[in-house]
């Protein structure tokens, strides 16, 4: 339709309204192709890296491949240089040096990379009517009665009473064993049926079924528990009480697998939070010489809090700069309060079929690109980072600019639940923080659902972010 073609009506709204559009519609087919050959190597990450510790792990050699060093606090660090910090092979921070000095701020993206899942709790091996289990805790916020009958990966670390580090991960090859949650037969779950949703598999019954063979001598009790221990023995030098200090966790087995007949969305365990630190980490890498410091931060211990010293309320993001700073005769809360800060996590997308718990003109839909949040939190925006007015314009003139397709999206209705993340541990050292991310449905499940079109606006954000001039 041509100017003159249009109303008055048409003309005022496409002045005055906001006209979102689906990806679908917005971007070309040359940029659609982009975005699924974009999260072919998404995936292989993704199936790769399903702990904290594995995308630490994998993170580290691609840095070092790209130029960054590890950093080493008192050495002075011309514009340019490429630096990491590896936090316990849980967290982990890279920078790139900017032209100018950090009195001026850096430019901070933060993500996390660990999962909700069942931990292994210290003492987990036992035998029950024959056959052996895994006691577990889990990790993060979860619907329980998701993690029964699906098949599952033991990933973690042990370390041996030599002190040996023995790196697990089985459950991921076909030729490999999986484990799992046992669950009720409907014939028999008339009791666990009347049970409410939240107790239909309670905590304690998250118990994973790891053997059933016994080992063979009468004159021992618990033969299929000690058949068990002796494989591990056997297969990894470990004894029982290697258990104790172990990290050992299960997560959902299996790769991340393209869904629809258009493959247009992505299934997978742990896109929370690990889609936005791939776009934050694959921008990193592009990044040319940038005017500001840029600062990725891929963060532990989101899911329970954001507490201990791989945690984003531990300290270490606050040493790092100061440290970055001291080298420039600059404060470290000099830096910190001229820096920003994108919070990148993600965030709930409407779900069709539970479509009344959200907002639907304040909700975020999949396709409709990355989220901005202004504020998280719940009840009255009790406990959330609420971006200034200053900070949402930044960010929004810089989306707009570099062409990134993106949606304002809050979590839910008012009063019906909510959430936060590690926007409001960054702002409290005086950075200036937004959150922003990728839409899921089913977060927190075994099979979280992003959408590629999507996916790689997180990585088209964070570039523009990290080269802002
Ligand atoms: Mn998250
Ligand atoms: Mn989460």
């Amino acid at each position: 339709m041509s100017e003159k073609e249009k109303s008055a009506g048409q003309l005022l709204k496409e002045k005055l309204l906001r006209d979102p559009k689906n990806a679908g519609l917005r971007l070309s087919d040359k940029e659609l192709a982009e975005a699924d050959a974009y999260c072919e190597d998404y995936k292989k990450m993704l199936s790769a890296c399903k702990t904290e510790r594995e995308f630490v792990d994998w993170a580290v050699p691609v840095l070092e491949k790209h130029g960054f060093v590890p950093f080493e606090a008192g050495r002075e660090y011309p514009a340019g240089s490429k630096v990491y910090v590896n936090n316990r092979g849980k967290a982990l921070m890279a920078a790139i040096i900017g032209k100018k000095p950090l009195s001026e701020g850096a430019r901070i993206a933060a993500a996390h990379i660990d999962s909700p899942r069942l931990d292994l709790k210290p003492s987990p091996l036992y035998e029950e009517t024959q056959l052996a289990l895994f006691k577990t805790h889990y990790y993060g916020g979860i619907k329980k009665y998701q993690w029964t009958a699906i098949p599952l990966a033991l990933h973690g670390v042990v370390l041996k009473k030599s002190g040996e580090k023995l790196t697990v991960a089985i459950g991921e090859r076909e030729d490999e064993p999986v484990f799992c949650v046992t669950d009720l037969l409907p014939h028999l779950a008339q009791e666990q049926e009347a049970r409410k949703l939240a107790d239909g598999v309670k905590g304690e019954e998250l118990n994973i079924l790891v053997g059933s063979r016994p080992f063979r001598d009468d004159e021992v009790s618990e033969k299929v528990k000690l058949n068990i221990a002796n494989i591990l023995f056997e297969k990894y030098g470990m004894v029982e009480e290697d258990f104790l200090s172990a990290e050992l966790t299960m997560v959902p087995a299996g790769p991340a697998r393209d869904v629809g007949l258009d493959r247009s969305l992505i299934g997978s365990y742990g896109h929370d939070d690990r889609v936005c630190a791939y776009g934050e980490f694959t921008a990193l890498l592009a990044v040319g010489a940038p005017e500001y410091t840029d600062v990725a931060i891929f963060a532990d211990k989101e899911e329970t809090g954001s507490d201990g010293n791989t945690g984003m309320n531990g300290k270490y993001l606050a040493y790092f700069i100061e440290d970055l700073a001291q080298q420039q005769g600059v404060t470290g809360r000099a830096a910190l309060s001229a820096s920003v800060c994108i919070s990148a996590d993600v965030n709930a997308a409407v779900d069709p079929t539970f479509d009344d718990v959200s907002e639907k003109r304040n909700a975020a839909y999949l396709n409709y690109g990355i989220v901005v949040t202004k504020y998280t939190g719940s009840r009255g925006k009790y406990s959330t980072n609420d971006a200034s007015a200053e900070m949402y314009w930044r960010v929004r003139t810089l989306l707009n600019s570099a062409g990134v397709v993106w949606q304002a999206g809050d979590m839910g209705k008012v009063d019906i639940g909510g959430g936060g993340t590690v926007a409001k541990y960054i702002s409290r050292l005086g950075v200036d923080t937004i959150d922003v991310g990728v839409p899921l449905l089913s977060m927190h499940s075994p099979f979280e659902i992003a959408a590629k079109a999507d996916i790689i606006q997180m990585h088209r954000a964070s570039l523009a972010f990290f080269e802002d001039k």
